[in-house]
Protein backbone atom coordinates (compact mmCIF):
# COMPACT_ATOMS: atom_id res chain seq x y z
CA UNK A 1 0.00 0.00 0.00
CA UNK A 2 1.20 3.44 -0.88
CA UNK A 3 0.80 5.91 1.98
CA UNK A 4 2.77 8.76 0.58
CA UNK A 5 -0.19 10.58 0.55
CA UNK A 6 -0.77 10.70 4.41
CA UNK A 7 2.37 10.54 5.84
CA UNK A 8 2.14 14.53 6.81
CA UNK A 9 -0.82 13.72 8.80
CA UNK A 10 0.02 10.11 10.28
CA UNK A 11 3.27 8.60 11.33
CA UNK A 12 2.74 5.39 9.41
CA UNK A 13 6.05 3.65 10.52
CA UNK A 14 4.52 3.70 14.05
CA UNK A 15 1.25 2.33 12.63
CA UNK A 16 2.96 -0.10 10.41
CA UNK A 17 4.85 -1.50 14.27
CA UNK A 18 1.19 -1.36 16.24
CA UNK A 19 -1.32 -4.11 16.67
CA UNK A 20 -4.92 -3.14 17.66
CA UNK A 21 -7.17 -5.97 19.68
CA UNK A 22 -10.85 -4.98 18.43
CA UNK A 23 -13.49 -6.69 20.72
CA UNK A 24 -16.84 -6.99 18.35
CA UNK A 25 -18.28 -4.20 16.32
CA UNK A 26 -16.33 -1.50 14.78
CA UNK A 27 -16.11 -3.23 11.12
CA UNK A 28 -15.96 0.00 9.41
CA UNK A 29 -13.36 1.74 11.96
CA UNK A 30 -11.19 -1.67 11.60
CA UNK A 31 -10.87 -1.01 7.96
CA UNK A 32 -10.26 2.63 8.20
CA UNK A 33 -7.31 1.86 10.53
CA UNK A 34 -5.84 -0.01 8.09
CA UNK A 35 -6.14 2.38 5.40
CA UNK A 36 -4.14 4.39 7.94
CA UNK A 37 -1.30 1.72 7.93
CA UNK A 38 -2.06 -0.76 10.94
CA UNK A 39 -0.25 -3.61 9.98
CA UNK A 40 -1.87 -6.19 13.03
CA UNK A 41 -5.16 -6.89 14.09
CA UNK A 42 -6.47 -9.46 16.31
CA UNK A 43 -10.07 -9.38 16.26
CA UNK A 44 -12.72 -11.14 18.95
CA UNK A 45 -16.44 -11.69 18.15
CA UNK A 46 -18.50 -14.74 17.58
CA UNK A 47 -21.89 -13.25 15.85
CA UNK A 48 -22.26 -14.63 12.05
CA UNK A 49 -23.98 -12.37 9.94
CA UNK A 50 -27.75 -11.87 9.57
CA UNK A 51 -29.38 -10.60 6.51
CA UNK A 52 -30.50 -7.31 8.55
CA UNK A 53 -26.54 -6.59 9.20
CA UNK A 54 -26.04 -5.43 5.41
CA UNK A 55 -28.31 -2.38 6.26
CA UNK A 56 -26.10 -1.30 8.91
CA UNK A 57 -23.07 -2.60 8.92
CA UNK A 58 -20.08 -3.25 6.73
CA UNK A 59 -20.69 -6.35 4.69
CA UNK A 60 -23.18 -7.25 2.14
CA UNK A 61 -25.47 -9.90 1.45
CA UNK A 62 -22.63 -12.15 0.05
CA UNK A 63 -21.52 -12.44 3.94
CA UNK A 64 -24.34 -13.58 4.82
CA UNK A 65 -23.79 -16.67 7.61
CA UNK A 66 -20.39 -16.21 7.78
CA UNK A 67 -18.66 -15.11 11.28
CA UNK A 68 -18.15 -11.49 11.23
CA UNK A 69 -14.66 -12.16 12.37
CA UNK A 70 -14.19 -14.30 9.23
CA UNK A 71 -15.61 -12.40 6.82
CA UNK A 72 -14.14 -9.02 8.27
CA UNK A 73 -10.55 -10.62 8.03
CA UNK A 74 -11.08 -11.16 4.44
CA UNK A 75 -11.88 -7.87 3.60
CA UNK A 76 -8.64 -6.46 5.71
CA UNK A 77 -6.85 -8.83 3.29
CA UNK A 78 -8.25 -7.52 0.54
CA UNK A 79 -7.32 -4.08 1.43
CA UNK A 80 -3.79 -4.80 2.64
CA UNK A 81 -2.36 -8.31 1.84
CA UNK A 82 0.02 -7.84 3.75
CA UNK A 83 -2.27 -7.08 6.93
CA UNK A 84 -1.82 -9.77 9.89
CA UNK A 85 -5.43 -10.56 11.37
CA UNK A 86 -5.77 -13.24 13.90
CA UNK A 87 -9.62 -13.36 14.69
CA UNK A 88 -10.93 -15.41 17.98
CA UNK A 89 -14.67 -16.48 17.52
CA UNK A 90 -15.08 -16.30 21.16
CA UNK A 91 -17.05 -14.32 23.70
CA UNK A 92 -13.87 -12.01 25.22
CA UNK A 93 -15.95 -12.50 28.72
CA UNK A 94 -15.30 -16.48 28.78
CA UNK A 95 -11.18 -15.90 27.52
CA UNK A 96 -9.17 -17.27 30.30
CA UNK A 97 -6.69 -14.89 31.74
CA UNK A 98 -3.45 -16.65 29.89
CA UNK A 99 -5.64 -15.86 26.14
CA UNK A 100 -6.16 -12.50 27.56
CA UNK A 101 -2.46 -11.82 28.15
CA UNK A 102 -1.74 -13.20 25.30
CA UNK A 103 -3.52 -11.30 22.96
CA UNK A 104 -4.22 -7.97 24.34
CA UNK A 105 -0.82 -7.82 26.54
CA UNK A 106 0.70 -7.84 22.76
CA UNK A 107 -1.30 -5.06 21.72
CA UNK A 108 -0.74 -1.49 21.25
CA UNK A 109 -4.21 0.10 22.22
CA UNK A 110 -7.70 -2.16 22.61
CA UNK A 111 -11.17 -1.37 21.28
CA UNK A 112 -14.46 -2.14 22.74
CA UNK A 113 -17.07 -1.38 20.29
CA UNK A 114 -19.69 -4.38 21.49
CA UNK A 115 -22.78 -3.50 23.25
CA UNK A 116 -21.98 -6.02 26.12
CA UNK A 117 -21.94 -3.98 29.56
CA UNK A 118 -19.88 -7.15 30.88
CA UNK A 119 -17.41 -7.48 28.20
CA UNK A 120 -16.86 -3.26 28.42
CA UNK A 121 -16.55 -3.71 32.40
CA UNK A 122 -14.05 -6.36 31.49
CA UNK A 123 -12.04 -4.41 29.04
CA UNK A 124 -11.32 -1.66 31.81
CA UNK A 125 -10.32 -4.04 34.15
CA UNK A 126 -7.90 -5.59 31.83
CA UNK A 127 -6.84 -2.38 29.90
CA UNK A 128 -6.05 -1.05 33.43
CA UNK A 129 -4.16 -3.98 34.46
CA UNK A 130 -2.32 -4.07 31.08
CA UNK A 131 -1.08 -0.68 31.25
CA UNK A 132 -2.99 -0.39 27.65
CA UNK A 133 -4.06 2.29 25.82
CA UNK A 134 -8.05 1.48 25.28
CA UNK A 135 -11.06 2.77 23.34
CA UNK A 136 -14.94 1.89 24.15
CA UNK A 137 -17.33 3.15 21.35
CA UNK A 138 -21.39 3.18 22.26
CA UNK A 139 -24.48 4.73 20.72
CA UNK A 140 -27.27 5.80 22.74
CA UNK A 141 -30.69 4.84 23.02
CA UNK A 142 -32.23 4.90 19.33
CA UNK A 143 -28.65 5.73 17.77
CA UNK A 144 -30.06 9.70 19.11
CA UNK A 145 -26.30 10.26 20.22
CA UNK A 146 -22.70 8.47 20.73
CA UNK A 147 -20.87 8.26 22.75
CA UNK A 148 -16.39 7.21 23.05
CA UNK A 149 -14.65 6.99 25.93
CA UNK A 150 -10.66 6.22 25.55
CA UNK A 151 -8.25 5.82 28.61
CA UNK A 152 -4.60 6.45 27.87
CA UNK A 153 -2.00 5.12 30.74
CA UNK A 154 -0.26 8.40 32.72
CA UNK A 155 -2.33 10.62 31.08
CA UNK A 156 -6.04 10.11 31.50
CA UNK A 157 -6.98 9.98 34.97
CA UNK A 158 -10.37 8.87 35.08
CA UNK A 159 -11.05 4.75 34.03
CA UNK A 160 -14.09 4.39 31.65
CA UNK A 161 -15.45 2.81 35.28
CA UNK A 162 -15.28 6.39 36.69
CA UNK A 163 -16.72 7.64 33.98
CA UNK A 164 -19.47 5.48 33.65
CA UNK A 165 -19.91 4.77 36.94
CA UNK A 166 -23.94 5.25 36.90
CA UNK A 167 -23.92 2.38 34.24
CA UNK A 168 -22.01 0.49 36.83
CA UNK A 169 -24.97 1.38 39.62
CA UNK A 170 -27.48 0.15 37.17
CA UNK A 171 -25.83 -2.95 36.13
CA UNK A 172 -25.13 -3.92 40.42
CA UNK A 173 -29.08 -2.58 40.95
CA UNK A 174 -30.04 -4.86 37.96
CA UNK A 175 -28.55 -7.60 39.07
CA UNK A 176 -30.08 -7.13 43.19
CA UNK A 177 -33.65 -7.44 40.46
CA UNK A 178 -34.23 -3.56 41.36
CA UNK A 179 -35.52 -1.19 39.27
CA UNK A 180 -32.63 0.40 37.08
CA UNK A 181 -32.10 2.15 33.53
CA UNK A 182 -30.97 -0.69 30.87
CA UNK A 183 -27.09 -1.07 30.59
CA UNK A 184 -27.37 -2.97 27.52
CA UNK A 185 -29.76 -1.14 25.23
CA UNK A 186 -30.31 -2.73 21.57
CA UNK A 187 -28.99 -0.65 18.76
CA UNK A 188 -31.97 -1.02 16.81
CA UNK A 189 -32.51 2.40 15.18
CA UNK A 190 -29.22 2.87 14.23
CA UNK A 191 -27.82 3.28 10.86
CA UNK A 192 -24.45 3.27 9.46
CA UNK A 193 -24.85 6.53 9.01
CA UNK A 194 -24.45 6.75 12.45
CA UNK A 195 -22.20 4.53 13.06
CA UNK A 196 -19.41 5.60 10.62
CA UNK A 197 -20.23 9.24 12.37
CA UNK A 198 -19.19 8.29 15.45
CA UNK A 199 -16.93 5.60 14.01
CA UNK A 200 -14.99 8.08 12.36
CA UNK A 201 -13.99 10.07 15.60
CA UNK A 202 -13.00 7.28 17.35
CA UNK A 203 -10.95 6.84 14.96
CA UNK A 204 -8.84 9.67 14.84
CA UNK A 205 -8.75 8.98 18.53
CA UNK A 206 -7.34 5.77 17.89
CA UNK A 207 -4.68 6.92 15.17
CA UNK A 208 -3.91 9.54 17.68
CA UNK A 209 -3.76 6.83 20.87
CA UNK A 210 -1.40 4.68 18.69
CA UNK A 211 1.06 7.69 17.48
CA UNK A 212 0.94 9.68 20.14
CA UNK A 213 3.75 12.21 19.97
CA UNK A 214 4.84 11.79 16.61
CA UNK A 215 5.47 15.66 15.02
CA UNK A 216 2.05 15.85 13.45
CA UNK A 217 -1.41 17.00 13.94
CA UNK A 218 -2.71 13.18 14.68
CA UNK A 219 0.34 12.68 17.05
CA UNK A 220 -0.48 16.01 18.87
CA UNK A 221 -4.34 14.86 19.34
CA UNK A 222 -4.32 13.15 22.66
CA UNK A 223 -2.14 15.70 24.65
CA UNK A 224 -4.35 18.73 23.26
CA UNK A 225 -7.40 16.31 24.31
CA UNK A 226 -5.79 15.99 27.87
CA UNK A 227 -8.17 15.00 30.60
CA UNK A 228 -11.36 15.33 27.84
CA UNK A 229 -12.22 11.65 27.79
CA UNK A 230 -15.08 11.58 27.67
CA UNK A 231 -16.56 12.35 23.64
CA UNK A 232 -20.29 12.70 23.35
CA UNK A 233 -21.61 13.14 19.40
CA UNK A 234 -24.60 14.65 18.47
CA UNK A 235 -26.96 12.58 16.22
CA UNK A 236 -30.40 13.18 16.48
CA UNK A 237 -31.08 17.44 16.14
CA UNK A 238 -33.13 17.00 19.04
CA UNK A 239 -31.54 14.96 21.44
CA UNK A 240 -31.71 15.38 25.11
CA UNK A 241 -30.03 13.41 27.94
CA UNK A 242 -33.51 13.16 30.49
CA UNK A 243 -34.51 16.56 29.35
CA UNK A 244 -31.38 18.50 29.53
CA UNK A 245 -29.99 19.87 26.13
CA UNK A 246 -26.38 18.90 27.28
CA UNK A 247 -25.09 20.24 23.30
CA UNK A 248 -26.93 22.94 23.64
CA UNK A 249 -25.28 23.56 27.59
CA UNK A 250 -21.96 23.55 26.36
CA UNK A 251 -22.15 24.45 22.52
CA UNK A 252 -24.90 27.64 23.31
CA UNK A 253 -27.66 27.45 21.04
CA UNK A 254 -26.45 30.04 18.31
CA UNK A 255 -28.58 28.82 15.04
CA UNK A 256 -25.53 27.62 13.37
CA UNK A 257 -25.16 25.14 16.04
CA UNK A 258 -27.10 22.20 14.41
CA UNK A 259 -26.07 18.83 15.34
CA UNK A 260 -23.50 16.35 13.91
CA UNK A 261 -20.77 17.63 16.07
CA UNK A 262 -19.41 16.19 19.79
CA UNK A 263 -18.44 17.84 23.12
CA UNK A 264 -14.86 16.66 24.66
CA UNK A 265 -15.04 16.79 27.97
CA UNK A 266 -12.83 16.74 31.08
CA UNK A 267 -13.49 13.88 33.39
CA UNK A 268 -12.06 13.42 37.47
CA UNK A 269 -11.51 10.05 38.55
CA UNK A 270 -13.85 8.62 41.01
CA UNK A 271 -11.83 8.64 44.25
CA UNK A 272 -12.71 5.45 45.65
CA UNK A 273 -13.62 3.39 42.04
CA UNK A 274 -12.31 -0.34 42.38
CA UNK A 275 -11.23 -0.42 39.28
CA UNK A 276 -8.55 2.26 39.02
CA UNK A 277 -8.46 3.76 41.96
CA UNK A 278 -5.47 1.37 43.75
CA UNK A 279 -3.48 1.54 40.40
CA UNK A 280 -3.32 5.37 40.69
CA UNK A 281 -2.17 5.09 44.34
CA UNK A 282 0.54 2.59 43.32
CA UNK A 283 1.47 5.45 40.48
CA UNK A 284 1.47 8.33 42.59
CA UNK A 285 4.16 6.31 45.50
CA UNK A 286 6.13 5.45 43.02
CA UNK A 287 6.75 9.29 41.64
CA UNK A 288 6.13 11.19 45.36
CA UNK A 289 7.55 14.41 43.69
CA UNK A 290 4.46 14.68 40.99
CA UNK A 291 1.67 16.79 41.80
CA UNK A 292 -1.25 15.17 43.05
CA UNK A 293 -4.62 16.05 40.92
CA UNK A 294 -7.52 15.30 42.65
CA UNK A 295 -9.48 17.99 41.91
CA UNK A 296 -12.87 17.98 42.00
CA UNK A 297 -14.17 20.32 42.90
CA UNK A 298 -16.60 21.24 39.78
CA UNK A 299 -18.70 19.07 39.13
CA UNK A 300 -17.97 16.49 36.97
CA UNK A 301 -20.13 15.21 33.74
CA UNK A 302 -20.94 11.36 33.46
CA UNK A 303 -21.88 9.62 30.43
CA UNK A 304 -25.58 8.93 29.35
CA UNK A 305 -26.96 5.66 31.10
CA UNK A 306 -29.10 4.31 28.45
CA UNK A 307 -26.72 3.25 25.67
CA UNK A 308 -25.24 0.35 23.18
CA UNK A 309 -22.31 -0.54 21.84
CA UNK A 310 -22.02 0.21 17.70
CA UNK A 311 -22.51 -3.98 16.83
CA UNK A 312 -24.66 -6.47 16.52
ZN1 LIG B 1 -11.70 4.38 37.64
Amino acid sequence: MNFDRIRSSIDVERMQNARVTVVGGAYGLTRDLVHCGLASVVYIDYDRIEPSNAARQDFDLTDVGRYKAEALAASLKRLNPDVQVTFLLRNFCELSQEDVDQYLGQSDLLIFATDSFAAQARGNIEALRLGKPALWIGLYQGARAGEIVYYSPGVTRACYRCICSGRYDAFERQARGEAAPPVNVPSTGGTILDLHLVDAIAGQIAVGLLTAGAPNRMGRLIGQLDQRNLLQVKIDPEYTLNGRDIFGQYLGNHPAQFSFGNIALPMEPEPDCPDCAAIRRAAQEAMPCEQSSNDTSHATPRADRSRSGSSA
